[in-house]
């Protein structure tokens, strides 16, 4: 029988998962996921982390503000609301079993139109930008304070995500759900990074993802659901959870044709080192 699977990532405060988060845990542990990190994106939702944490012996929350954060909740040009919020994120950090600050990053995909009308008047695709990078360096700097791993998201702003993770490089982070190319994540690896793969591995068209998992040993590499999104192939289009982690780990194993016990275990022991977990 499988030992343990750790998922390194997922959202068991969104409203498709809290609601029947028992059921959740209970699926999670009849596959083997013993520990889920709970990635707060927003002020709320790492509040509501931190909750799940002091709840759930299983659940270890990470805390910090996603680049959507500042068209979704209206931050965008707020210095003083982005002010209050990062001096809320840096108090939460001393809350119990804390084990990251994430998910935090750039993401150019999902811009808004350009120029695009905010009660401030005409805002451009460069000045959200401008805007990301700010409230990463920012959790970045806290992170490195506190002597804290980081959970990055990129997405479509590899560059720049690079650019200035290069300015922190002491500092212990993920690039989750990772969608880059083996060029990048050669990069990544080399500077003693990690890098995370989600069920979007299973994906037929993923190509990138199963040459970098053929590439690369099994050390730089971590596993997650990024539940509720991104459910496996088969089960596309359905609520995501951390139970799927399995799937996860069986297509890396299909990939590198090794065993899924080897799988489970790499994983489960960059996971512990990189979160600091108490296995
Ligand atoms: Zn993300
Ligand atoms: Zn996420």
């Amino acid at each position: 029988m499988l030992s343990q699977l750790i998922d390194t990532h997922a959202h068991l405060d969104f409203p498709d998962l809290i609601g029947r988060i028992d059921k959740v845990l209970d699926n999670a542990q009849n596959t083997r996921v013993t520990k889920i990190i709970n990635v707060g994106n927003n002020l709320v939702g790492s509040r509501k982390s931190v909750d799940l944490g002091k709840k759930y012996s299983q659940i270890y929350p990470s805390i910090g503000l996603h680049p959507h954060v500042l068209v979704e909740d209206n931050l965008f040009n707020e210095d003083k609301l982005i002010d209050n919020q990062i001096f809320e994120i840096k108090q939460l950090l001393g809350e119990e079993k804390v084990v990251a600050i994430g998910e935090i990053g750039l993401d150019y995909f999902r811009l808004p139109e350009t120029p695009f009308d905010f009660a401030q008047g005409k805002v451009g695709e460069i000045d959200i930008k401008r805007a990301q990078k700010e409230l990463f360096i920012r959790q970045l700097q806290l992170a490195a304070y506190d002597n804290m791993p980081v959970i990055i998201h990129s997405r479509d702003s590899a560059d720049d995500t690079l650019k200035i993770m290069n300015e922190f490089s002491n500092l212990k982070a993920v690039f989750h759900c990772f969608s880059y190319s083996l060029e990048i994540a050669k990069e990544i690896i080399n500077k003693g990074w990690l890098i995370s793969f989600t069920a979007n591995i299973t994906y037929p068209n993923n190509k990138d993802g199963q040459e970098i998992i053929r590439y690369f040993d099994l050390s730089p590499i971590m596993i997650e659901t990024d539940a509720p999104f991104l459910a496996p192939q088969g089960k596309r289009g359905t609520i995501n959870e951390p139970a799927n982690l399995l799937e996860v780990a069986k297509k890396i194993a299909e990939i590198k044709q090794i065993k899924l016990e080897e799988v489970a275990d790499w994983t489960t022991k960059n996971a512990v080192n990189f979160f600091d977990l108490k296995n």
